[in-house]
């Protein structure tokens, strides 16, 4: 006989809106289809475009994703400090948020589906606008992601480790007023010189930095080679130029990008996070 609870009707009725939201069924499949394609032949930019389809989908970097994937980052919202930033939060609950749609022709978005994720919300939203409408709400929603974090430093540096065929990569995310908003300290299995290690190291933290969501980017790195041929003022036709290369093409994501040298003793927490990768993640 089965058991039967408060608890398990309210699983049902959980599954039950799970599946009228995400059904499976042809219909429903080719309704997505339709939104999908209305979506991309919206007149707006691809880069909002490709916003609205990691929004839907659930991807965006916000911090409450990242913090399940283990990334050691501050819950809070930058703008409001009152909630965890979710990207429901971001765009459409936070005090930014509400003042921004209540200024804008679609105040109205803000009472439609409480309680609703993204994609929920964008359905709901669909139904009331037309094509104009729906590129607006998508765009505004692009400007309130992510929250006001203005330029973050992002520094590198890198250690090699000759005798563990290794390279010690460290990575540090300050935020503009200085506090440190993320960290990493990794260790790669290559052995390679010098430079080619601070490429990989270069090449790291703008993946890093690509990774959580970031928009505005100051790299600084103490290896002046590498930060010569990021600015192009060197040929890069050396050992490291292919890692460099990639950096460069992942680095073209970011609405801004600038990178500066820096004195070693200007680098050294960095460089600590570096040395740290070789010797305690050591197998
Ligand atoms: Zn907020």
């Amino acid at each position: 006989m089965g058991r039967f609870s408060v608890r398990s009707t309210y699983h049902l009725q959980m599954i039950r809106s799970r599946i009228g939201t995400y059904p499976e069924s042809s219909n429903i499949g080719e309704a997505k289809r339709r939104f999908w394609k209305g979506v991309w032949h919206l007149k707006i930019s691809n880069k909002i475009k490709a916003f609205a389809w990691k929004a839907c989908l659930n991807i965006i970097p916000t911090r409450d994703r990242l913090w399940q994937r283990r990334v050691p980052v501050e819950l809070g919202c930058d703008c409001c400090d009152a909630a965890v930033e979710t990207l429901v939060h971001c765009v459409k609950e936070c005090e930014v948020a509400q003042q921004v749609w209540a200024a804008s022709p679609m105040a109205f978005v803000t009472d439609v589906g409480v309680g609703y994720d993204f994609y929920q919300w964008v359905i709901e939203i669909e139904k009331q606008v037309d094509e104009a409408g729906l590129g607006l709400f998508f765009a505004l929603c692009w400007g309130l992601w992510p929250p006001s974090v203005g330029v973050v430093k992002i520094n590198f540096d890198a250690a090699t480790f000759a005798d563990l065929e290794a390279v010690g990569v460290g990575v540090i995310v300050r935020e503009s007023h200085g506090k440190v908003i993320a960290a990493m300290s990794e260790r790669l299995p290559h052995w390679v010189d010098a430079d080619c290690a601070e490429a990989l190291a270069a090449a790291s933290a703008i993946a890093f930095g690509a990774e959580l969501g970031l928009s505005h980017i100051h790299l600084e790195g103490d290896s002046l080679s590498i930060i010569k041929a990021f600015r192009c003022e060197d040929q890069v036709l050396s050992c490291y130029g292919h890692i460099l290369q990639g950096a460069v093409c992942t680095s073209r994501c970011f609405t801004s990008f600038c990178c500066s040298h820096v004195l070693r003793g200007g680098n050294k927490a960095t460089h600590e996070l570096a040395r740290l990768a070789g010797h305690m993640l050591g197998k």
